[in-house]
């Protein structure tokens, strides 16, 4: 349900500046295609109100062979993804041969195309917008990505058109889905549809008739003792005749709009392959989203000791950024651990969605500062007062007190500990936020 914006366009005219003002995500997700020489990156996009899935594309100068040619193929998929595409052009430097391939390629996806003229900062506009009203595109779109000068009007542009199709997707999951929405997600081959049939092939499992069948992925709802759940089936499953085509089909796009639809994502490893980049990007963009995340480490079967050893200390390693993710080591092949993914999943639905009064966040303030004071600073001590809910999907405590700007870092982890603790949050980070009254 969530827009997907393809960024594309000649190399320096300034799509990665682009891109990063549209994005807030601490991680971009690269694609690792081999033989790519510049990454395609996908990010989560935010302005304003809106929110977006933005794909930097990558260079293409229309051009291309070999490993290039390659390239502008992934980034044509990449433009097969989008709902629409800003084609950027370079308003300093005019009218390039290399834009016209471009346009060509353009034409032929049937996309809404947004011609966007970026570097119009302290230059004259119509001069620079002149050279390409010829391209035929329709409307120029004159931005500076580098000041953020015209990105939200042209993103409100962009986006007006899907407003009524986000809500109607919206009320359509909700008709069509039930219980807590879980989104498998994971690279290519690490054991996704194998987990997901495993999942639904458990005894107490009973797949209703009627899947929906309308948008990318498939939703599978289903009850489990009695519980209702809806899988969120990007591998496609239900659809898929030939294992081979997995790889192929394996589209980040894809993956990025199950996370935006799930409640709680498991994010699937492959225990025989090591952790990579690529994990630990989707496990961060999971977060970003703001979903509550459940780390599988799949094909626990067959290992030597040696070797579950060495990836214990692997997820250790490389995941000690989220110690509140719960790991599970499982075998979906063979079932081994499967079913204790449900609880995992219930705690991390309860941590993203809970509601809690400001009386019981003022109490845990309370007995965390009895059990540690803040700090003094310049003479006064800081304190803190009360603390309430800001949000949830992630959890927010706002905690309010005097000279909180001053509060050591080491603190505000200490108190995030506590809440977290007290109130077993588990499966997302909690944002805290610090106001003042002095
Ligand atoms: P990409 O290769 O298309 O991703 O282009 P980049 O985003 O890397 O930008 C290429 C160069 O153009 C960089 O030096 C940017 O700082 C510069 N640039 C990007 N946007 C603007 C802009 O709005 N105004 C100006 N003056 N320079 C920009
Ligand atoms: P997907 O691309 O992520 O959907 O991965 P698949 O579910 O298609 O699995 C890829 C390959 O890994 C298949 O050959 C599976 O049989 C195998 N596989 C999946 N789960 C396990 C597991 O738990 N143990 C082992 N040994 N192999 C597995």
């Amino acid at each position: 349900m969530i827009p997907v914006i393809a960024l594309v366009g000649r190399p320096n005219v300034g799509k990665s500046t682009l891109f990063n003002q549209m994005t807030r995500s601490r991680d971009a997700l690269v694609a690792d295609y081999p033989g790519l020489t510049r990454d395609r990156k996908y990010g989560d996009g935010k302005v304003g109100e809106h929110e977006f899935i933005v794909i930097d594309t990558g260079g293409i100068s229309g051009d291309e062979v070999g490993i290039d040619e390659k390239m502008a193929r992934q980034s044509l998929l990449a433009i097969e993804e989008a709902d629409a595409v800003l084609f950027l052009v370079d308003g300093r430097h005019g009218l390039n041969p290399a834009d016209e391939m471009i346009a060509d390629h353009l034409r032929r996806s049937n996309k809404p195309i947004y011609l966007v003229v970026n570097k119009t900062d302290g230059i004259n506009e119509d001069i620079a917008l002149a050279d390409f009203y010829s391209m035929g595109l329709g409307d120029l779109h004159p931005i500076a990505a580098s000041h953020g000068k015209g990105v939200h009007v042209l993103v409100d542009k962009v986006l007006l058109p899907f407003a009524e199709r986000i809500q109607e997707a919206r009320d359509q999951i909700d008709i069509e889905s039930k219980g807590i929405r879980i989104g498998v997600v994971g690279r290519p081959n690490v054991g996704k549809s194998t987990l997901v049939n495993r999942m639904l092939g458990e005894d107490r499992v009973v797949v209703f008739d009627m899947p929906g069948t309308t948008r990318d992925s498939v939703y599978i709802p289903y009850t489990r003792y009695d519980k209702e759940y809806t899988l969120i089936d990007t591998a496609g499953v239900r659809r898929r005749k030939h294992i081979k085509e997995a790889v192929e089909k394996f589209s980040i796009v894809k993956t990025l709009k199950a996370i935006q639809d799930a409640n709680v994502v498991i994010v699937v490893i492959d225990a025989q392959e090591d952790l990579v980049e690529q994990d630990l990007h989707m496990i961060g963009y999971v977060l970003d989203a703001g979903r509550g995340v459940v780390i599988a480490i799949n094909k626990w079967d067959g290992m030597t000791k040696d070797d579950r050893e060495h990836i214990k200390k692997e997820v250790e390693r490389r995941l000690g950024f989220i110690p509140y993710a719960k790991v599970h080591y499982i075998s979906a092949l063979h079932g081994t651990a499967v079913g204790d993914l449900y609880d995992t999943i219930e705690d991390t639905y309860e941590s993203c969605y809970a509601k809690w009064s400001t009386n019981r966040l003022t109490r845990i303030l309370e007995d965390a500062v009895a059990e540690h004071q803040p700090p003094m600073v310049k003479g006064r001590r800081i304190k803190l007062r009360y603390a309430h809910q800001g949000g949830s999907n992630p959890p927010r405590i706002v905690v309010h007190g005097n000279q909180t700007g001053s509060l050591p870092g080491s603190y505000k982890k200490f108190l995030e500990n506590k809440f977290r603790q007290v109130l077993h949050i588990m499966g997302t980070p909690i944002s805290f936020e610090f106001k003042s009254s002095d």
